[in-house]
């Protein structure tokens, strides 16, 4: 089929022409390694490690590649159990550590002609699950950057795609032919600017070209799998980047069908505004190492959708809060045809929005009570950032943190002030009548 003839004999780059120093691996990576090395068997370490080390950054995880079948890597190691859908894969644990060892793999073209492998009508890989040669195992990788081998024998670096030479130019290349590759797996579309986004990397040519037609294939992916694969994209520390690849490409719009609408009838920059917000915040939170919640990123993805829902169904009947109820959980069964989010998140995510009207209630022991909700912190956390681009009145955001900062007698005065009905929340309710009438905010 397509996939490029293996040349007889890849590029070595041997230890000294490379620095990537064993202390940089993970220990138990290394004892993996060297443990499979003394039974006789290859490997290697492979993919984002051998990459981010190549890069001078640091790996987020360490995979291996071997010739050892997976029962014999049970008898090898004790700590290891057998997992994997599409293909089996060991994992070795240590402690909080996994480390993944996967036996090597042919090309899923290969896989076919021994009968052991299935497409779809679409040519997306439905079973691949046939062991191959080293080379074999190179070819059958995403990009030429993530098929890099670090050999423990000789501490080499094996080339086999010419992922070196991608690497020192900051390219990022499909093996083989990328209209087949995307169609034999859509996630790769998402690994594309995934990888662009946090590397800095350039999409080569015609690795880049098949992405604007091909974005609705990800539609027939698993819905767990693309969840997985939007926490990686939006909490990898380049949400921004990612975000703004994802829509170039056409791609977001079907991972978020009902944002991307909302996107589309954007006034005054608002919903754009506010996504790009919350996405620099789920940045730096991360790179600071602090930690993020799915529920929070979602709430913000599809806030849009749900005040867009929220309007269509609020009349005098149906109140702001049923309104936003039912809006909330109408938007969130929506998404998860496309995006399954487990419920741990959603349940949050919904309470993140139906807070949200509590807040404008600063009278008697209601506020001390919302302070006490589980979800004050992110509902509060997201009060603020719909406050920073000007959805609500900056001054209830600023009431709230002071109400947290302030001592027991600086809460009462604050709750007494807000107790007085005039002033500020007349003029606010007023502002948001009018507002509502404005034509282009309909
Ligand atoms: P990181 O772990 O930093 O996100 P990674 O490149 O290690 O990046 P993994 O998902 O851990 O990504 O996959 C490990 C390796 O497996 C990849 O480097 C690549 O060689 C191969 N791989 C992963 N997903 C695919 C895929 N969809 N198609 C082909 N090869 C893949
Ligand atoms: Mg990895």
């Amino acid at each position: 089929m397509n996939s490029p003839p293996v040349p007889a004999s890849p590029r070595i780059i041997p230890r000294a022409e490379h620095d990537i120093s064993r202390a940089r691996i993970s220990p138990n990576a290394l004892k993996v390694l060297y443990r499979l090395k003394d039974a006789g068997y290859e490997a290697y370490l492979v993919g984002g490690g051998v990459r981010d080390l190549l890069l001078g950054r640091e790996p987020k995880d360490f995979d291996i590649a071997t010739s050892a079948r997976p029962e014999e890597l049970q008898t090898l190691f004790r700590n290891c159990r057998l997992i994997g859908r599409r293909f089996r894969l060991a994992h070795v644990r240590f402690g909080r550590e996994i480390i993944e060892v996967a036996t090597f793999r042919a090309p899923h073209d290969i896989a076919e002609d021994e009968g052991d492998a299935a497409l779809s009508e679409e040519g997306r890989i439905l079973r691949d699950n046939v062991y191959g040669t080293f080379e074999q195992d190179a070819w059958r990788r995403d990009f030429t950057i993530n098929a890099l081998y670090y050999d423990i024998r000789d501490f080499s670096v094996v080339d086999h795609t010419g992922g070196v030479g991608d690497i020192r130019e900051g390219v990022l290349r499909l093996i083989g032919d990328p209209e087949v590759r995307y169609r034999e797996d859509p996630v790769r579309m998402l690994r594309a600017v995934r990888f662009a986004a946090k590397l800095g990397f350039r999409i080569e040519a015609a690795s880049e070209a098949p992405l604007f037609e091909l974005a609705p294939l990800l539609a027939d992916v698993a819905p767990a799998r693309l969840f997985d694969e939007v926490l990686k994209l939006f909490q990898g520390g380049a949400a921004v980047q990612s975000f703004e690849l994802l829509r170039h490409y056409g791609l977001f719009g079907v991972l978020f069908p009902a944002t991307e609408a909302a996107l589309a009838r954007e006034v005054d920059g608002f919903p754009l505004t506010f996504l790009l917000r919350a996405l620099e915040n789920t940045d730096r939170r991360v790179n600071e190492g602090k930690p993020v919640t799915p529920a929070f990123l979602f709430a913000a993805l599809l806030w849009e959708p749900v005040r867009l829902r929220v309007r269509d169904l609020a009349n005098d009947e149906l109140g702001e809060l049923p309104a936003l109820q039912i809006a909330a959980a109408e938007v969130a069964s929506e998404q998860t045809r496309r995006i399954s989010l487990p419920k741990r998140f959603s349940l949050p995510m919904r309470e993140i929005w139906t807070q949200q009207p509590r807040f404008s209630q600063r009278q008697g022991k209601r506020p001390m009570r919302l302070m006490a909700h589980p979800r004050f912190r992110a509902a509060y956390d997201f009060l603020c950032l719909r406050a920073q681009v000007g959805e609500i009145d900056a001054e209830l955001c600023e009431w709230w943190t002071r109400l947290q900062e302030t001592d027991e007698a600086g809460q009462q005065q604050l709750l007494e002030s807000a107790g007085r009905p005039e002033g500020a929340r007349r003029k606010r309710r007023r502002r948001s009548r009018a507002r509502k009438a404005k034509p282009s905010d309909a």
